[in-house]
Order: structure tokens, then C-alpha cells, then sequence
């Protein structure tokens, strides 16, 4: 296993109910690190850029309206197979199929509103930090 890095976001269910600290915890206690945050509001272009492998799908719409509905927090996390670690922290993107002790299965409200985002691969990890963060706002 390696250190890795992978990018986080907190989606707008999770911040309308002041879980950030919640979720955080979780990922804090299972050894993954923030070395990098913000809070911002997504614009609807960032949010339909920052999703556009997704365009096609039926629900873009959706996804995009509901991640402009309100603030998100961006982060990085960082740690021994973190791409991993925070996928499996996270748990399936449908609560009602993600395992107990999930992120998603503690505190999703539904299969769009899941509270969590996190990269799939380490090609994606790369370009979605680089969306948000300048090397310069990551301190390891
Ligand atoms: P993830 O990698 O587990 O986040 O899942 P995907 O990459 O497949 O989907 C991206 C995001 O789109 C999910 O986290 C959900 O917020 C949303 N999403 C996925 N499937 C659906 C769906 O069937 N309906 C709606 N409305 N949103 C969905």
C-alpha cells in the first residue's frame, strides 16, 4: 500500500445539517488526514464541469441542481490507500445498499442527497484536486 490522496467533498445535505464534523471524524479516526479544505457554493458551470463524465446519465440534471443547492466543503484527504479507504468509508451510493457504520448508511438521506463525495480511481483523484486545489493550498 501507498500514501495516497484523494478528493472529498461534503455534499449540501450533509452541511444544511451541520454533519461536517460528523463525517469528518470518520474519516479522521479510520487515519485518513484533511490536508486541504474550503467551504464554497458551487456555481451551476462548476458544478456541471466538476460532473461532466456524468452528462449523459438521466440524473445530471438533478445531481447538478442539488449540488448547487447549497455549500459544500472540498477537501483532501490523504493516507495508506486513501482512494480506497474513503470509498469504503463512504459506502454504496444508494444508502439503502451501503453497510452499516457507512457514511452513507449513517447519514445519506438518499441515493442523490448521500452526503458524500469521493474520487474512484487514482486518475480521477489527481484531476479532481487539481479542479479545486493549487499545490500551493495542500499541506500535507
Ligand atoms: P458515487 O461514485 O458513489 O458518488 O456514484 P456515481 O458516480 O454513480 O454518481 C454520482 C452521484 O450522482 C451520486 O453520488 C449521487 O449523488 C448521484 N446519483 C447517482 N445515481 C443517481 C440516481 O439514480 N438518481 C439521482 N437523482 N442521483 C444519482
Amino acid at each position: 500500500m501507498a500514501t495516497e490522496r484523494t478528493l472529498s467533498i461534503l455534499k449540501p445535505d450533509a452541511t444544511r445539517r451541520n454533519l461536517t464534523g460528523k463525517i469528518n471524524a470518520v474519516f479522521e479516526e479510520a487515519g485518513l488526514r484533511i490536508i486541504a479544505q474550503r467551504r464554497l457554493h458551487l456555481s451551476q458551470a462548476q458544478a456541471e464541469a466538476f460532473y461532466a463524465a456524468h452528462r449523459e446519465r438521466g440524473f445530471f440534471k438533478d445531481l447538478v441542481g442539488f449540488m448547487v443547492s447549497g455549500p459544500v466543503v472540498v477537501q483532501v484527504l490523504e493516507g495508506e490507500d486513501a482512494i480506497a479507504l474513503n470509498r469504503k468509508l463512504m459506502g454504496a451510493t444508494n444508502p439503502a445498499n451501503a453497510d452499516p457504520g457507512t457514511i452513507r448508511k449513517l447519514f445519506a438521506e438518499s441515493i442523490e442527497a448521500n452526503s458524500v463525495h469521493g474520487s474512484d480511481s487514482a486518475e480521477a483523484a489527481a484531476q479532481e484536486i487539481g479542479f479545486f486545489f493549487a499545490g500551493t493550498d495542500i499541506v500535507g
